[in-house]
């Protein structure tokens, strides 16, 4: 009520000297006239002067409110700073709100599954770009949008419209590229959350366990049906001495392979559960490579033509004045040997009678360093040469069991060399031989004291070196 105050105040003093004016101007009997005509004149300019702010107020909430509010003293000053002020609480309230919102959808965009919000129509209201991605949508052009308009998945549609979401629905996603996984909860008045997920990963690695239990058991029920076989007919029958022992020595084989078999399956086992080799534990690369060759020697039997830089070092070479191997490679000894010898062994395998093969080991320019096995063996078709390091594939099934093989040699060879960050490389070609080649970071890879190049004779053979694809002179270690 302090604005009427004043109010009344200038129109007492209006009607007051309006009142006196009539008395002395114009005599006695005007003194009521002028009373009132001065209390008029007050009310009319207060009129006047209200109508101008109120104008000014209205004009000002027209706009943008950008500017503070006309600061006019009295009535319409009070109004306009008490509109003004919660205008500007509103404004703060709103911009918290939309920064919450902000961080919200921010979060939901971080999430690791494809988010999307439909109203009780099924209408897009929002969705993450990883949903987007999901059902091929466009996140600001689809908005408000039906999905099954969009969504054509009929396995999605019938989920929205049967509108039972205890489980989750899969189905491939539109192109057909990835499989999905979508569930949807209900909230607020009848909107619908769906949450998505490319399961794509998870059904190949379901599907690789499986094939890999499958696997495993067919390996092992094999010569165990073999060895059930003999051990019934050594019951059943009475075999001579010669039978007896053929039949033994048939049983060994078989339980031979069923130890290797289970020997591998542990050793991939233990390289999938335990940690990477020590980046800074050195492995003299000479010892491990005389030992192969003496183990290629005996599996070989003299069928082949084995060429080893290691031995040549380790002893001709070193006689006639070169200088031995001096090179490291950081990780684990039993791995680096298991890697070498299953393609040593493959080679020796695989490789014909009277074929050759050479193990070579090069430093390449940018410090990596390669061991590489070589053979004049059959080679391999290209199309296999992609899955030859899944478990249990082979090329030749009955080659690789009449030789002991497992299947899951090159398996093992691949994990080892990965975890030492390096990787496995094959080239092959059907009718002239094939080359595996170990790549190992030059962080991996050291040489212990200066290698000094003595007349070529300590290098790497160079037959070898021209299947690396590098000079000989590089070959030299
Ligand atoms: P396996 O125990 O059967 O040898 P691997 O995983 O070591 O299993 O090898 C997978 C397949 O790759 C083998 O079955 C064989 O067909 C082929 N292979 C491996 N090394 C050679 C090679 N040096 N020459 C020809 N084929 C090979």
């Amino acid at each position: 009520m302090t604005w009427l105050l004043p109010r009344l105040l200038a129109v007492t003093v209006a009607m007051v000297a309006g009142g006196l004016i009539g008395l002395f101007a114009a005599g006695g009997e005007f003194v009521l006239v002028g009373a009132l005509l001065g209390g008029a004149c007050a009310v009319g300019m207060t009129a006047v002067r209200d109508t101008l702010r109120g104008f000014r107020l209205i004009h000002w909430l027209r706009g943008s409110q950008v500017e503070p509010a006309p600061r006019d003293a009295g009535l319409w000053g009070e109004l306009g700073y008490r509109i003004e002020r919660s205008i500007r609480l509103r404004e703060l309230t709103a911009a918290r709100e939309g920064e919450r919102l902000t961080q919200f959808l921010s979060a939901m965009e971080a999430s690791p599954n494809g988010v999307m919000l439909l109203d009780a129509g099924d209408q897009i209201e929002w969705c993450n770009s990883l949903a987007a991605d999901h059902f091929g949508l466009d996140p600001r052009r689809d908005r408000r949008q039906r999905v099954t308009n969009l969504v054509r998945a009929p396995a999605f549609v019938a989920y929205l419209q049967a509108g039972n979401f205890d489980q989750a629905v899969q189905f491939p996603d539109p192109p057909g590229r990835r499989s999905l996984s979508v569930q949807v909860r209900i909230y607020g008045a009848e909107q619908k959350l769906v949450l998505s997920q490319d399961i794509t990963e998870r059904e190949r690695s379901e599907a690789m366990r499986r094939d890999f239990v499958a696997n495993v058991s067919h390996e092992i029920r094999t010569p165990l049906t073999v060895l059930a076989g003999f051990i019934e007919t050594m019951v059943n029958l009475s075999l001579t001495e010669v039978e007896r022992k053929r039949v033994l020595v048939l049983m060994t084989q078989q339980a031979d392979r069923m130890g290797t078999l289970v020997g591998d399956l542990l050793t991939l086992a233990q390289l999938e559960g335990s940690p990477h080799p020590a980046a800074d534990r050195w492995v003299a690369l000479r010892p491990l490579l005389v030992q192969v060759e003496a183990d290629a020697r005996q599996l070989s039997a003299g069928r082949h033509g084995l060429v080893f830089p290691g031995a040549v070092l380790a002893s001709a070479a070193l006689a006639n004045g070169s200088v031995p191997m001096t090179a490291e490679i950081a990780g684990a000894q039993t791995e680096l040997l298991s890697a070498i010898t299953n393609l040593v062994s493959n080679a020796i395998r695989y490789t014909p009678q009277g074929g050759r093969i050479e193990l070579g080991w090069v430093r390449q320019a940018d410090g990596s360093g390669v061991i590489a096995v070589t053979d004049t063996g059959p080679g391999i078709a290209r199309e296999h040469l992609p899955r030859l390091t899944e478990r249990f594939y082979r090329v030749d099934g009955s080659r690789s069991r009449d030789t002991g093989g497992t299947g899951l040699g090159l398996a093992i060879v691949k994990h080892v060399v990965q975890r030492h960050g390096g990787e496995l490389d094959i080239r092959s070609e059907v009718g002239k031989g094939s080359c595996f080649r170990l790549v190992f970071p030059a962080a991996r890879v050291r040489d212990s004291e200066p290698a000094v190049v003595s007349g070529g004779t300590a290098g790497i053979d160079a037959s070898v070196a021209a299947s690396l694809a590098v000079p000989v002179e590089a070959a030299v270690n």
